[in-house]
């Protein structure tokens, strides 16, 4: 089943007149870990201080966990608390957030929408992951309402975005801090987890302000993730896609770390798109060493999101920005409606799984 054994995503929940704390999914019901392996660390309300421990404590926590409730049912349905009772909070508390730029086809897209006269792909695109910090404060958990950005739209004109839109992607979560330069081949000994990313972008704003410093409050405004952060050792690993001109040697791979995973966007309840993250160019241990390679640091709680996941066919485009191609060419709904950019009340979902199992969803209304 998508949420058994192998899966066990990690979460921060609450039920009504409780402190929030950690657990892990298991079907439709919370394992409450503070309670079931009598351990404070499990009681804090973010997973920042277990994902501190590293990666042999992550370890041997799934498999206490999977043998508890594989072999100790009947201790363990003591601490198994159904969905609906308890709230979703967010994760982990967000340290830096950057959001990278790693497909292929949506750089190409976005490139030919934004500057039709040029070359789709920059100089730069196929030597290094591309990037910028976001804004961590303003990282939310699924289910959170998102309220219409205003912002200066062009010369002259202050308003509400005409162009509220999303960006499908997949967030990798920092467990383990470094003091400076983490190589590609560390990338498991820093990473926790991933989780999955709702990179909500004004279009109007962004493309007013992003020359010459890139994205700013076309993107500030709200950031949504699941409220499920799935641990690397779930994740089914493939080889990365093949790369052309070979990188340096700092950003050299050591490992596959291309992810099978299958995304769904949803909006109000139908399929509108469904990203495949295997077509992606650079892989995380690449985006891990490009933005450490300066000597920055890392911290628990930093997060960095893979961009946009989009394929090469239309229906496979994890932006509406894309699949409308900047509005020109609308979405056709089920019941008649057709959509260019995203309306008040409408409401997004992102769904994914790797193999068999689930990743959780990311959901957010527009209000
Ligand atoms: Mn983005």
């Amino acid at each position: 089943m998508s949420w058994g054994i192998d899966n066990l995503p990690y979460g921060v929940f609450s039920r009504q007149g409780e402190a929030p704390r950690v657990g892990v999914r298991f079907g439709d019901k919370v394992f409450d870990l503070a309670a079931a392996l009598h351990d404070e660390v499990f009681a804090a309300p973010s997973l920042n201080p277990f994902m501190a421990r590293g990666r042999q404590a992550w370890h041997d926590t799934r498999a206490l966990i999977q043998n508890k409730l594989d072999s100790d049912r009947g201790v363990a349905e003591s601490h198994l608390i159904p969905l609906e009772q308890v709230r979703l909070h967010l994760p982990f508390e967000v340290a830096d957030y950057v959001d990278f730029y790693c497909s292929l086809d949506h750089a190409s897209n976005i490139g030919k929408i934004f500057r039709p006269d040029a070359e789709p792909l920059l100089p730069n695109w196929k030597h290094l992951p591309v990037g910028y910090h976001g804004r961590s404060g303003t990282v939310v958990v699924s289910e959170t309402p998102i309220k219409r950005p205003h912002g200066q739209l062009r010369a002259g004109v202050y308003g509400p975005c005409a162009k509220l839109d999303i960006e499908a992607e997949l967030g990798f979560v920092v467990g383990v801090p470094s003091e400076m330069g983490t190589p590609a081949g560390a990338f498991e000994d820093h990473v926790f987890g991933v989780t999955l990313v709702n990179d909500w972008s004004a279009r109007d704003i962004q493309a007013w302000e992003y020359v010459p410093l890139g994205p700013f409050l076309g993107k500030s405004f709200a950031t949504s993730v699941s409220p499920w952060v799935t641990p690397l050792e779930a994740l089914p690993r493939i080889p990365g896609r093949a790369q052309d001109p070979e990188p340096l040697d700092y950003l050299r791979r050591q490992g596959d770390w291309g992810l099978d995973i299958q995304m769904e966007v949803w909006l109000n309840g139908e399929i509108v798109s469904r990203p495949p993250y295997p077509t992606m160019y650079w892989t995380p241990d690449q985006m891990l060493a490009h933005m450490t390679v300066n000597g920055a640091s890392l911290r628990t709680g930093d997060l960095f999101a893979s961009g946009t996941v989009s394929g090469p066919a239309r229906e496979e485009r994890g932006s509406f920005m894309e699949l409308t191609w900047n509005g020109t060419d609308p979405i056709k709904l089920a019941g008649g409606e057709t959509r260019a950019f995203l309306q008040d009340g409408d409401t997004v979902t992102i769904r994914a799984t790797a193999g068999g199992i689930a990743l959780g969803e990311v959901s957010g209304t527009i209000g």
